[in-house]
């Protein structure tokens, strides 16, 4: 496999392009910082686009254009195919939600004077990583009467910002000591949220002000913040990185880089024969366990309810799953010359080298990995040279050293052919994350090359 960069492999016109496509990309971070608005973005555009929700449809014909939503949170996206769906579908989940900070359902607190959030972590964080930044709240809070409150603060100009402190070094003798994962416990992830007194009241006079806030501005009562879904993530937008601005630095890459490569080849693709289906999902980063995960049995019955409008028996649904091909589409490390030792150089994927097709995922014996088989891999590679995708290995990291599960299995499980195909990063979980503006451009090519590929 040649190792050279995308950069030196493409031609002036193909590196513009590049560009353009990584600097739409680099807004939709900016504007999607949950799952919930990803959903919300993609179900718009691809509603101006023709697609309807299925609900509407009481049967399918080649060309049509329909989704599901499942609890704003899930997406599945289908454009039917000329041939029948007894020959399969082409399939590729990606997931919107990304770490970051939740607030607890009886956040709010006053200590000292000051008025703050206690919180639970959402996935695999490095905890030190996530103090000391300016941090944005988004979130929804359902009343008792099921209506419904956005809360957004902390992106638009002129709102105020959030954070967890931390100690200064002057006095962290004791904290100096301990390892990274002692000395950061997840119950001091507090976030501050105010210090002014409401002197009307007796107690708790800064947690009272800050709810007088929240009840005139939102309507909301401390009791609702039981049911509500706050996350506090970075604040700020996502931007140009290096003099030559060929790379991305921003939150959520993980997996939003996938969302919104896999949903714009979806909506660019030309030539379908084939059924193509992009879904996202939501809860990955958690261990897909609920209902909006790749584990719920949504998207086995959005599926079945294809066959089923296509005018198919149920029984063919075996068949279609059998022949359909998917592509897990998640974004995993690249070699980080910092930190060279944690890869196999001669597996590993690198910057800007193009969209990474990963082998395995898992580490410790392949633990957690899902396994394409050779057949598989060589069809994928197949696709992919035939219309000059770049693309490079790349397994994630020594085989001792980690690994990791994705929801390629949850695919697998259905027996559907599938495979981990995105881009690879350097900071992956960290509040800002790095990926190259040609590695996203690669994983659209790929990705629509896969739609496409007869
Ligand atoms: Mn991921
Ligand atoms: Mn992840």
């Amino acid at each position: 496999m040649e190792l050279k960069s995308a950069w030196e492999r493409w031609d002036d016109a193909t590196k513009e392009s590049a560009i353009r496509f990584g600097d739409q990309y680099r807004d939709f971070l900016t504007e999607n910082k949950t799952e919930r608005r990803c959903v919300a973005s993609a179900v718009a555009e691809a509603e101006a686009s023709g697609y309807v929700s299925l609900e509407k449809k009481s049967s399918l014909v080649p060309g049509d254009k329909v989704y599901r939503i499942n609890r704003e949170k899930e997406v599945v996206l289908a454009l039917i195919g000329k041939d029948s769906l007894t020959s399969g579908a082409r399939i590729i989940v990606s997931h919107a939600d990304s770490p970051r900070i939740d607030l607890k359902g009886n956040p709010l607190y006053e200590e000292e004077g000051i008025g703050l959030f206690k919180t639970s972590y959402y996935g695999g964080i490095k905890k030190y990583q996530w103090f000391t930044l300016p941090l944005a709240l988004y979130g929804v809070i359902f009343l008792k009467d099921g209506s419904r409150v956005t809360l957004e603060i902390g992106d638009n100009p002129g709102d105020p910002v959030f954070v967890i402190t931390d100690l200064l070094p002057h006095l962290d003798r004791e904290q100096g000591k301990k390892s990274i994962e002692d000395g950061f416990p997840g119950e001091t992830l507090n976030i501050l949220a105010g210090s002014m007194p409401d002197s009307s009241v007796e107690k708790e006079k800064v947690k009272a002000h800050i709810l007088s806030l929240l009840s005139e501005k939102y309507g909301i009562r401390n009791d609702d913040f039981f049911s509500a879904e706050i996350q506090a993530v970075p604040a700020g937008p996502a931007r140009d990185l290096g003099f030559d601005r060929s790379l991305v630095l921003g939150y959520g890459q993980d997996d939003r880089a996938c969302v919104f490569t896999s949903f714009r080849a979806m909506m660019d693709s030309e030539k379908n024969d084939n059924t193509c289906i992009c879904l996202i999902v939501d809860q990955e980063e958690i261990g897909s366990r609920g209902s909006t995960s790749a584990q719920s049995f949504f998207f086995y019955y959005f599926l079945q309810e294809l066959i089923e409008k296509s005018g198919l028996p149920s029984e063919e649904f075996r068949n279609f799953c059998e022949k359909s091909k998917a592509l897990s589409a998640d974004t995993s490390s690249a070699l980080d010359p910092t930190f060279r030792d944690a890869h196999d150089p001669r597996n590993a994927r690198r910057i800007g080298h193009g969209v990474g097709v990963e082998r395995t995922t898992g580490g410790r014996g392949k633990v957690f990995s899902t396994e394409p088989s050779a057949e598989y891999l060589a069809y994928i590679r197949g696709i992919f040279d035939a219309r000059n995708v770049v693309w490079q290995a790349g397994d994630l990291g020594k085989v001792d050293l980690g690994g990791g599960g994705t929801v390629a299995t949850y695919i697998a499980l259905f027996n559907i052919d599938t495979v981990d195909c995105g881009p690879g990063g350097f900071s992956v979980h960290a509040p800002f994350e790095v990926m190259s503006k040609a590695d996203i451009y690669s994983a659209y090519l790929g990705y629509k090359a896969f739609y496409e590929a007869p």
